[in-house]
């Protein structure tokens, strides 16, 4: 299913897409660098279309189309927060293990990840249980004030323990 997307969350993606401060580049190409939150696993974290998605997802879609079922956005520039659509490939779940492998494991996080930008980091370095960005967070505060979703409701849907959400809402924690 083509996914759909409002213009305001079309909106958030560009406004948090750098287009002149990467170091990397593919073919000559600069990475799109995402300079918002993003997950553990150092892909680009976006709140769209009624949940969380990869950040080089979004961007993938709104220049080639719907990504069918199964399918992963695979990176060319090995560079995992970047969401320029020229960098950007189709693959099986196979695919994205071999590439990972072929890529080895050292690339992610020594060019990439928090070494580069630790500012950028999301709230949970130091603590083992967390993955929410601030943006995230003002998210679920705001959704669970809006009493449309239940504490259950959210943290199934940002993927994070009822505990954390419970935290988040008493303002105990940041994430
Ligand atoms: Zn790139």
């Amino acid at each position: 299913m083509q996914t759909n997307y409002t213009p305001e969350e079309i909106e958030k993606l560009w406004g948090n897409i750098d287009k002149e401060v990467s170091i990397t580049f593919y073919n000559g190409s600069r990475c799109w660098e995402w300079i918002a939150g993003y997950f553990d696993t150092g892909y680009g974290s976006i709140w769209a279309a009624n949940k969380n998605r990869g950040a080089h997802r979004v961007s993938y879609e709104l220049a080639f189309g719907e990504i069918q079922d199964g399918l992963f956005v695979l990176h060319r520039c090995d560079n995992r927060r970047c969401c320029n659509p020229a960098h950007l490939f189709l693959g099986t779940n196979k695919d994205n293990m071999e590439d990972r492998n072929k890529k080895g494991r050292m690339a992610y996080g020594e060019r990439h990840g928090s070494r580069l930008h630790p500012d950028r980091m999301v709230r949970g370095e130091d603590h083992p249980q967390c993955k929410l960005s601030d943006e995230q967070i003002a998210e679920i505060r705001q959704r669970y004030a809006s009493g449309k979703e239940t504490q259950r409701d959210l943290a199934k849907m940002f993927g994070v323990g009822q505990s954390q959400i419970q935290r988040i809402l008493k303002y105990e924690s940041r994430a």
